[in-house]
């Protein structure tokens, strides 16, 4: 399942490595993390079965409004990523929700700063064809959920 995982986010455009940078990025400063930790904390995230499902989830419905295989009135709000939406989000969060509320914090300021993969793949779904809208939430969710991960390892300070 986790494999399956994986080759998903890889095929939509996300690869642990790149989330794994961004989780070296966040930590670099507060903590004394290597990248190869940061790599193992997001393999660690994407080994919860809750973590699977969202991401699953998400995928799916970003390739089906893609191919245009969804009935509107929802087809078009998960294609223009309307931001009353909300739903990305929410999905997204039960993927922080795991590591408690120093995830659903890191998720927060991740979703305003857009840096590195997630403006990346942010950017590809506002001018192509292509389909962003749940992916880069679960993204966020991903690398807020591996530097929790991380900061709960490392213990208090
Ligand atoms: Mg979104």
């Amino acid at each position: 399942m986790k494999d399956i995982v994986v080759k998903k986010l890889k095929e939509r455009g996300a690869s642990i490595e790149e989330m794994a940078e961004l989780v070296f990025e966040l930590q670099k400063d507060y903590l004394d993390i290597t990248m190869d930790e940061a790599i193992q904390n997001v393999k660690g995230v994407l080994d919860k079965r809750e973590v699977q499902n969202a991401i699953l989830t998400g995928l799916e419905l970003d390739r089906l409004a893609e191919e245009g295989l969804i009935e509107e009135p929802l087809l078009s709000i998960i294609q223009n990523d309307k931001s009353l939406y909300g739903i990305d989000e929410v999905l997204a969060l039960s993927i922080t929700n795991v590591y408690g509320s120093i995830g659903f914090t890191n998720f927060g300021y991740l979703d305003k700063i857009k840096i590195g993969i997630i403006g990346k793949v942010d950017k590809l779904g506002k001018t192509t064809d292509q389909v962003h809208t749940f992916l880069d939430d679960l993204i966020s969710g991903i690398v807020a959920a591996a530097c929790a991960r991380i900061a709960h390892s490392h213990g208090d300070n």
